[in-house]
């Protein structure tokens, strides 16, 4: 389905082929077993038991696939997905790169538990400059990076990465396979959090992976099965109905973030502010190159808590809350969540509201925020 467009290829993703009296998307199929062939055993269906194989689950994969242009296995969140890479991949003695200024749950596991596993963990920003990879056995990226939006050229790096024997690993989770395609710009693997603007409904968990490499999805099959973070049926189920509007939702977060952006960078007291869409933006111009449309994510800041909280209380279309990528616009102070930013530092998720109503009111607000104190 590579010759349709973005709308086309998120309604059509993964739906089985049409049967008279079917559903376009057939129903959540709720089973931890189900029955089996008695002589046969599992070998008669892919259907035996639920936590390696669930039919919802599957079809949700085939669509998730179609868009990252691999093969998918979707898990139980987005923490799930990427530990499954990092556990499956990295053994004692192997040395992994993590960016500094990525989600920040993944730096702590890396700390945490992957040092005391015995991996070398160096950590470097988005934007590099990057270490000798020599003798490093995966990369992970996270472009644009979460919460700062800085943005790395994928293909310079993955480069880089396959000329030192290692694995380059892009966390999408911001750009969305819509966004853009990290596998065709050379990458190994691509992780995600679905709980954001994939499935962008706020209601669910979801992670996933998608790789080429039949060797690297095998032994995530098996981590996933072995280890048993799956999504519940009904989970998977929503996260398909709602990859349906993918592009349309992510259209009018765009072109809201690019409205927001005009009116923030025009305010003496708004700094900081980041949007890789903007012409004037340090990111833009590998943005511009590598991504296919710009994320409903800005950020920007406000100089102190005080502020910001008069901010978010008095917009009355943006709520305060974590996480981004949803129907409905978001700030989120990532200080008080233990991100390494400063105190007035907002991350602002742009909904699907109208963007003259998202404008008037973000800047009414601002307005009843007052100067920074
Ligand atoms: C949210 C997020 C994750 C983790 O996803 P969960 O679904 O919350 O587990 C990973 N990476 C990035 C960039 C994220 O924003």
């Amino acid at each position: 389905m590579t010759d349709l467009g973005d709308g086309t290829r998120c309604v059509r993703a993964g739906l089985p082929e049409p049967a008279p009296g079917q559903p376009f998307l057939p129903g959540p199929v709720f089973a931890a077993p189900y029955h089996v062939d008695p002589w046969q055993g599992p070998a008669a269906s892919p259907n035996g038991y639920g936590r390696p194989d669930n039919p919802t689950r599957r079809l949700l994969e085939a669509a998730i696939g179609e868009l990252e242009g691999a093969d998918c296995r979707v898990f139980a969140s987005g923490q799930a997905a990427i530990t499954a890479l990092l556990l499956t991949v990295l053994r004692p003695g192997d040395t992994v790169v993590l960016p500094t200024d990525g989600y920040f749950p993944v730096r702590a596991f890396a700390t945490d538990v992957l040092a005391e596993l015995g991996v070398r963990v160096l950590f470097a920003p988005t934007v590099g400059p990057y270490p000798d990879l020599a003798g490093v056995r995966l990369v992970l990226v996270e472009t644009p990076a979460n919460p700062g939006l800085d943005v790395v050229d994928v293909a310079a790096l993955a480069d880089r990465a396959h000329a030192a024997g290692a694995l380059l690993a892009v966390d999408n989770t911001t750009a969305t396979p819509l966004g853009q395609r990290p596998l065709d710009l050379g990458a190994d693997l691509v992780v995600a959090s679905g709980t954001k603007a994939l499935t962008g409904h706020s209601d669910l968990l979801l992670g996933y992976l998608a790789t080429r490499s039949t060797v690297l999805l095998e032994a995530v099959t098996g981590w996933r099965t072995t280890t048993g973070a799956v999504p519940g049926a009904f989970d998977a189920w929503l996260a398909h109905r709602s990859l349906a509007t993918l592009d349309l939702r992510l259209a009018r977060q765009s072109a809201n973030a690019a409205a927001v952006a005009s009116l923030l960078a025009d305010r003496v007291d708004v700094t900081g502010l980041r949007w890789p869409g903007r012409p004037e933006d340090p990111a833009y111009p590998v943005a511009s190159a590598q991504m296919r449309r710009m994320p409903g994510v800005l950020c920007f800041d406000l100089g102190t808590a005080d502020r910001v909280g008069r901010f978010v209380e008095a917009a009355r279309l943006v709520a305060a809350a974590t996480s981004f990528g949803g129907l409905h616009t978001t700030a989120d102070r990532r200080a008080q969540w233990g991100d390494d930013t400063g105190p007035g530092f907002v991350r602002l998720s742009c909904g699907v509201e109208d963007t003259a109503d998202l404008v008037a009111d973000i800047a009414a607000a601002l307005a009843a925020a007052g100067p920074a104190t």
